[in-house]
């Protein structure tokens, strides 16, 4: 493959373009879904999870407008890692305090 922004062929190993830096989309692989929790703690998992290097996505189920709401179904919010990152996020979960 190459680089988007400038060309430069890029290994499919290689975490970034090594010209310009832009990151290997094509290595991230596909987000896969962690967790289904309600606010905050989609904040603070993301946080927690970024903070040992491990890149989140939230996903919001986008039902309609959340007004004041914050339990519910409406309120549901996806934690998205990459799928070769779950296992160690999974680990990372499970030695939470609080978590069974
Ligand atoms: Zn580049």
């Amino acid at each position: 493959m190459h680089c988007p922004v400038c060309k430069h062929p890029v290994s499919a190993e290689s975490p970034h373009c090594p010209n310009c830096g832009y990151p290997n989309r094509a290595r991230e692989g596909k987000w896969t879904v962690l967790k289904t929790v309600y606010p905050p703690e989609d904040l603070l998992l993301k946080s927690m999870l970024e903070s040992f290097g491990i890149p989140v996505r939230l996903q919001r189920e986008a039902i309609g407008p959340v007004q004041g709401l914050t339990l519910g179904p409406l309120a549901e919010v996806k934690v998205l890692v990459l799928h070769h990152r779950l296992e160690e996020a999974r680990q990372l979960l499970e030695a939470l305090p609080g978590e069974p």
